[in-house]
């Protein structure tokens, strides 16, 4: 499931390539991952208009199309945010969007349209530059948006609820100590409470709980002052240190995930690097989960 580093790394590499760029058609493959809340097809609606930024909100990636508009001089730009990666082409105030939720398994490409489609494409974006923006989903859980203006954000379930995004740069160490010590749950589960933080999902949980040396299962209002703020500080350098690994090792369609950095998630059975005690995996609800039994003691009742 692609998190935040990943989406934000991904929305970066595509401020790179698409602004500017004109999307000739479209091609749909498997409606059942759309959303229109309009009458008329994907194929129609897209045709035409003018990819500006990509963002990213919490697991949600956000293309930007600016209908119409030419370019930075057009007064409707004007006023529009600028996204971190491009400053050449804000999002239209008034624009459509395509809005993805890769879910579980979503993946992104861009490649020649001629290159050979990948299983499970759901969808094809082509682009007057002779490349494709395919969306391709194993599990054909996530969902596309065609938003044809911002205000239809409303349709998206979950999203106006979002919380702040997950990298902490809008919450300080103080608010986010008080807030943890505040919670009754367990400590992933409100790490990957989305209304809480939004972006983190059961990988960077596990590896943000193991390098802060908390075990999973403690309730979020045991941690001490110091241990929230550990963990406050490891989001912000695992996130930091994931953004470094994830861009220098991206594909370069950008499909696929980059994980080979990480110490405990999908490592049950291999040794601590820290410690050297085995790495466990345990449900945990209906997901599961890695930690090191060693680095992270168990809270009292537990006997993992
Ligand atoms: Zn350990």
């Amino acid at each position: 499931m692609p998190e935040w580093p990943d989406l934000h790394v991904l929305a970066g590499a595509f401020n790179e390539r698409l602004p500017g760029l004109t999307i000739a058609g479209a091609k749909v493959f498997n409606p059942i991952v759309l959303r229109i809340p309009v009458e008329g097809a994907l194929e129609e609606l897209v045709a035409g208009k003018v990819l500006g930024s990509t963002d990213h909100r919490g697991k949600y990636l956000l293309f930007h199309l600016n209908g119409g508009s030419t370019g930075p001089d057009d007064p409707a730009w004007t006023g529009a945010q600028l996204p971190v990666w491009s400053d050449t082409q804000p999002p239209d105030p008034a624009g459509a969007q395509l809005v993805v939720n890769p879910m579980l398994a979503g993946t992104f490409q861009y490649c020649p349209a001629g290159e050979k489609k990948p299983p499970r494409t759901c969808l094809a974006i082509h682009l007057d530059n002779g490349y494709d923006l395919r969306y391709i989903d194993e599990k054909q859980m996530g969902k596309v948006y065609y938003l044809p203006e911002p205000g239809y954000i409303r349709i998206i379930p979950g999203f106006a609820g979002l919380g702040p995004e997950a990298n902490l740069a809008a919450v300080s160490a103080g608010e986010f100590v008080k807030k943890v010590r505040a919670r009754h749950s367990d400590i992933r589960n409100l790490l990957t409470d989305q209304e809480f933080l939004a972006g983190i999902g059961n990988a960077y949980a596990d590896e943000i709980l193991f390098c802060a040396r908390i075990h999973p299962k403690r309730p979020a209002h045991s941690l001490s002052t110091e241990e929230a703020d550990r963990v406050y500080r490891t989001i912000k350098e695992l996130f930091a240190e994931a953004e470094v690994e994830i861009k220098s090792h991206l594909a370069k369609d950008l499909r696929g995930k980059v994980r080979h950095f990480f110490k405990v998630r999908g490592r049950e059975g291999e040794l601590c690097p820290v410690c050297g005690t085995k790495i466990v995996r345990r449900t945990h609800g209906l997901n599961e989960m890695n930690f090191c039994p060693g680095c992270q003691p168990a809270p009292a009742g537990h006997l993992y």
